[in-house]
């Protein structure tokens, strides 16, 4: 059977519109969640989810307990991953209020726990394909048929934050080939992928980042705004998107192959 677990980003707390909610405090090795754990129902199919920067939004990217959160999910049952994310955008065609399903990234955080072997077992995962395919395009098809702007594929690069970039480094991040640019995919899908998880990413886009010359900077103001939009717009596409989710065979349920998660 699967089970899908969301992990939501800026914007997406608290308005899933799930039913027979419950919460619930996990212990996990790694320490605390982001926030308690919200179990219900979607349209009557059973639903995880989990506010990544807590419900009152306290949490920044870099002090986030991706590993707690994501071993939490495996230790519900969960088979499936779908984590929004706010992002900018590094290209002109992706503009504010397109949703980007994203299918690399390009990781430049520094200071954070990447992986769950840190101990005597090592893991070398594969991450030549980050996410889930199968997954994704679940997500375009919807999308198209929903008529939402979305881009089908796109990498995201990841930074460290909590500041955003400089111009110099946009313009760097655009001719290395990303497309859009947040601060916390990585290392969620990593450790995702160890635990032998599908994952897939939503990129919602807010901005141009500061790289678009005719654009003022970047504030966590006009982010908002174009944030709820892009929420309302995500959740008409869940309750299709959950529904013809299954429990296909995926190369990404391969994980580790060790038994210590
Ligand atoms: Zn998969």
């Amino acid at each position: 059977m699967a089970k899908v677990g969301i992990i939501g980003g800026s914007g997406l707390d608290d308005k899933l519109n799930l039913t027979q909610i419950k919460r619930r405090k996990l212990h996990t090795p790694y320490g605390a969640t982001s926030d308690l754990i919200i179990t219900g129902k979607l349209q009557g199919l059973d639903v995880v989810a989990l506010p990544r920067h807590g419900a009152d939004h306290r949490i920044m990217p870099s002090l986030v307990n991706y590993r707690a959160n994501i071993w939490a999910m495996k230790e519900l049952g969960v088979t499936h991953i779908i984590a929004t994310t706010a992002c900018g955008s590094l290209r002109e065609e992706i503009k504010p209020g397109h949703l980007v399903f994203i299918d690399q990234f390009i990781d430049r955080t520094t200071r954070r726990a990447v992986t769950f072997y840190q101990g005597m077992e090592v893991c070398h995962i594969p991450m030549a394909e980050p996410f889930c395919p199968q997954l994704r395009r679940l997500f375009s098809g919807v999308a198209a048929e929903l008529n939402i702007p979305h881009h089908d594929q796109g990498t995201v690069v990841t930074i460290e934050g909590p500041r955003f970039s400089t111009k110099a480094e946009s313009k760097m991040f655009q001719m290395w080939g990303g497309d859009v640019i947040n601060m916390s995919t990585v290392p969620e899908v990593v450790l995702a992928r160890e635990a032998g998880l599908c994952y897939a990413a939503i990129a919602m886009s807010t901005d141009y980042d500061c790289w678009h010359e005719s654009k003022e900077s970047v504030t966590f103001e006009l982010i908002l705004k174009t944030m709820a939009a892009n929420a309302a717009n995500v959740h008409r596409m869940f309750p299709e998107v959950i529904r013809k989710i299954t429990d296909w065979p995926c190369d990404c349920r391969k994980g580790c192959n060790i038994n210590s998660l």
